[in-house]
């Protein structure tokens, strides 16, 4: 008897799972591979997750969300974007938002368009789900472009997923050029999914938003990055109300509703200024951008806290295996392209270790 259902079988995560089964060998690795902030939640942000906790908020939510949460993150939008967001609904994380999301609109054969390097779960859920995933190359800037994106769509295109500033990249897009992706899905009549997860962590010009640019735009957002949350599991979703009614009868059969007292503390969260946090992560950017530039073809990230370089010799698996035996943790760019010349560095480390790394990989370089 096969207990897994068939669709399983579509999704992979052997490439990662290499790189952390090397890992658990290691002793005191120098590692560079985490996808988590290094700071932690604010005390404000913690008290209010206590407070309420201890005041019996324990019970669940509405599906949607507490009233409270939603109206800040319009109003977080407001301030920070100058628009405010319309049918809002709280979500378990941008991965809780992104699953209903595509749940709620891939059917089979439906095909979905994103950068390449993307965002793993990208490529998985949508294959997950009997669609075809359309990764667009961006190399070697990395920037996703209106000219690709209306090449690689046909009659079967549904979505355009954009994320900005990127996983694994750290590409920023401007607000001219997010205006020029939205005039294209507008064209084709393309829902557009932004992942704004980073957007808080835009080191060299203010974050832009796609909400506004187009009707039909899904905005994800959440409490991962910009408030070192990731095991508070808690996110926001924004867009059209037909689109946002479905994710909410799904979520009802899913996840029922984000945890209720990180619903309370997501409140203070928003009204907290991450400017310190952002200010900390650009000189972990410059650190790493300065020590790897003379010896590796890289892009200057202008946000989030990955760098993704070219390998020595476009060799991104043999030189992370390399790497991984001199104890510095990275991922291979494999696991985020249908290209294998590139690697994932993650800066959200302590400075020390950014220094310690980015000496290692310098060495490796010099030796292939
Ligand atoms: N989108 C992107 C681009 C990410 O990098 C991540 C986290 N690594 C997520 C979504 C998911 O974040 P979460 O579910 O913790 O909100």
């Amino acid at each position: 008897m096969n207990l897994i259902a068939e669709r399983m079988g579509r999704i992979d995560a052997s490439g990662i799972r290499k790189v952390f089964a090397l890992a658990a060998k290691m002793k005191n690795p120098i590692n560079l591979s985490i996808g988590q902030p290094d700071y932690d939640v604010d005390e404000v942000v913690k008290d209010e997750a206590i407070q309420a906790i201890r005041a019996g908020f324990n019970s669940y939510t509405q599906t949607w969300g507490i009233e409270e949460l939603r109206a800040e993150a319009s109003a977080y939008y407001q301030r920070n974007f100058g628009v405010a967001l319309e049918n809002v609904m709280i979500t378990c994380g941008v991965s809780g938002g992104l699953f209903l999301a595509l749940m709620a609109t891939v059917d089979p054969g439906d095909e979905v368009i994103f950068a390449d390097p993307y965002f793993v779960m990208y490529k998985h859920l949508v294959t997950l789900l009997g669609g075809v995933a359309k990764p667009v190359d961006t190399y070697p800037d990395f920037k996703l472009k209106p000219d690709a994106v209306a090449a690689a769509i046909t009659p079967r295109t549904k979505i355009l997923l954009v994320n900005s500033p990127s996983n694994p990249t750290g590409v920023a897009l401007s607000k001219d050029e997010l205006r020029e992706l939205a005039e294209v899905a507008r064209k084709h009549q393309l829902l557009v999914i932004t992942d704004e997860i980073y957007e808080r962590l835009s080191y060299d010009a203010p974050p832009s938003t796609m909400v506004g640019m187009y009707d039909n735009v899904l905005l994800l957002n959440g409490f991962s990055k910009m408030a070192g949350m990731p095991g508070w599991r808690m996110g926001f979703a924004a867009g059209p109300e037909a689109l946002i009614q479905q994710m909410n009868t799904l979520q009802q059969y899913t996840f029922v509703c984000a945890p209720s007292f990180a619903q309370k503390a997501a409140v203070v969260a928003l009204r907290q200024d991450a400017t310190g946090k952002c200010d900390a992560y650009r000189e972990k950017r410059d650190l790493i951008y300065n020590a790897l530039k003379d010896r590796f073809n890289v892009v200057k990230p202008n946000g989030a806290f990955y760098i993704f370089p070219e390998a020595p010799g476009g060799d991104g698996d043999g030189f992370v295996t390399r790497a991984i035996e001199n104890s510095v943790l990275i991922i291979p760019g494999s696991v985020f392209s249908e290209r294998k010349t590139h690697f994932r560095i993650s800066f959200a480390a302590p400075n020390e270790t950014i220094v310690k790394g980015a000496e290692v990989l310098n060495r490796l370089a010099g030796q292939m």
